[in-house]
């Protein structure tokens, strides 16, 4: 939308407060509202002024004023405010009107012209599948102790899951039982179908939604594909609706990668291909998974990147405990058609040649959209450009079931990193191809370092609930 068509919206629509959001670097939106009567023309022109240093990971105390500068291209109608009030993503920018450059969102614009710069193609499209869980919103009633997320065996899991539902157990979703069932076992329908509703009102367009395959709760709604920066817009959008839905429906919504041991975690695999104009290049008929080069040599990169990736793609100490054998969730860094072990899957089944792409499956919804979008393109764009083939360097295609090769085959298979900080060890000998063309600076990744480092250690140096079980009686 235009500026103007933005003003002509909130007169029509009698839009009584504009909200000016940005995000963190974790990926969070922040907001300040201001009365539509102080909101004109000058507004998208001189921004709105806010305080750096209170955010995690942006500025110090000493150069904290900052300037949130509206995206008029990305509005939408909050469906949970009592007073009528229009949402606006912003970038921000230094008080001397430069980007800064720790800004997720100004990444991910440039990461956007990089593409262009590159001649590789015009377009990059995204679709995340953001996995969460609907949960009972215990914590203000028993301080979050529900056992089910400390139980130490998945038959332990299995059990005090189902008794924790309570009385008779038919109908009731166990461990990996959750994919897909009806009524009365799916007893979400109804709250997925008005998040979705929502989802509309906001602009997004909704492709589908169901029950996931883990324990009562886990759900998935897919919205369609776009741009790279307006796919992270729309996962934003995305997380707010979720998590308000669950609020008014006196439940909790959680995206954290794994929030119960023994049953399967919450992922977000992300669908990537390249256009030039209307033409799709990751298509080639007759190629592995009907993939051209060019999508072979993305995989290459993401691949080959994938240690250092990770570290943005799956950015906390939760994240490590989903990428682990037997849920879906991927370890081994290889490709393949179809096989949900594979840390690259190719979608082979419905496929058009415009709807040709490659589905990385390691991230999660940790993750900040921008700055793992972003580095993804920035991988699988090193790949292209390098022309890394991932079938020579022994990263596939490998069409079995990857948990079950024996330990000889295994051995030869590169896996993710096992812990947080093993990523960020990766990201700090493996960045250049993020600061190619100053997408990333070196100073936001060292920055970006220091910060999750810190998070890594403040879990580290915690006292674990099964300590007890292990040292308590020595
Ligand atoms: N929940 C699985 C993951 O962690 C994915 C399951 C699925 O979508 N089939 O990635
Ligand atoms: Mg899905
Ligand atoms: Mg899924
Ligand atoms: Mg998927």
């Amino acid at each position: 939308m235009s500026v103007e068509n933005v003003l002509k919206s909130i007169a029509d629509n009698n839009i009584e407060w504009i909200d000016f959001r940005f995000v963190d670097l974790a990926g969070r939106a922040h907001h300040i509202s201001l009365p539509a009567s102080e909101v004109d023309a000058d507004t998208f022109v001189n921004g709105v002024a806010f305080d750096g240093s209170s955010i995690t990971g942006f500025r110090g105390i000493e150069e904290s004023d900052m300037v949130m500068m509206p995206d008029p291209e990305a509005v939408f109608i909050d469906s949970f405010t009592a007073h009528p009030t229009l949402n606006i993503m912003c970038n921000i920018h230094t008080p001397d009107g430069e980007r800064y450059e720790r800004d997720p969102r100004g990444i991910a614009a440039k990461a956007e012209e990089f593409l262009q710069k590159s001649g590789v193609g015009t377009t990059a499209f995204f679709a995340p599948e953001s996995e969460f869980f609907i949960f009972d919103d215990v914590r203000y009633e028993s301080g979050m102790n529900s056992s089910s997320f400390f139980v130490d065996s998945e038959e332990a899991a299995w059990n005090t899951n189902r008794k924790e539902e309570g009385g008779n157990l038919g109908f009731k979703i166990g461990v990996k039982g959750g994919y897909v069932p009806v009524a009365p076992v799916d007893t979400q329908q109804d709250i997925r179908s008005e998040m979705c509703r929502l989802l509309a009102v906001a602009g997004l367009r909704v492709e589908r939604h169901h029950h996931e395959v883990a324990t009562a709760g886990q759900a998935e709604i897919n919205f369609r594909f776009d741009t790279l920066k307006k796919t992270a817009d729309n996962l934003l959008v995305y997380k707010y609706i979720v998590h308000n839905t669950a609020r008014q429906y006196g439940k909790v919504a959680t995206f954290m990668p794994k929030p119960i041991f023994g049953d399967n975690g919450s992922g977000m695999h992300v669908h990537q291909s390249i256009f030039n104009g209307d033409t799709p290049l990751f298509y080639e008929k007759g190629g592995y998974g009907n993939l051209s080069e060019m999508a072979l040599h993305y995989i290459g990169g993401i691949l080959h990147h994938a240690p250092a990736l990770i570290a943005l793609t799956n950015p906390s100490t939760n994240s490590f405990k989903r990428l682990v054998p037997g849920y879906e969730a991927p370890v081994n860094l290889v490709y393949s058609k179809g096989n949900r072990s594979a840390a690259v899957r190719i979608p082979v089944a419905a496929v058009t040649p415009k709807g040709c792409r490659i589905e990385f499956r390691t991230p999660d919804s940790t993750a900040n959209p921008y700055l793992a979008f972003s580095a993804m393109l920035m991988a699988g764009l090193d790949g292209i450009k390098r022309k890394i083939d991932p079938q020579e360097l022994g990263y596939g295609p490998m069409d079995t079931n990857i948990y079950e090769l024996s330990d000889a085959e295994k051995f030869k298979i590169r896996s993710v990193p096992g812990t947080l900080d093993e990523a960020l060890d990766a990201l700090e000998a493996d960045f250049e191809f993020l600061t190619e063309g100053d997408v990333f600076t070196k100073s936001f990744i060292e920055n970006y370092i220091n910060v999750k480092r810190a998070e890594a250690k403040a879990v580290a140096i915690r006292v674990h609930p099964h300590e007890y079980s292990l040292y308590f009686d020595c």
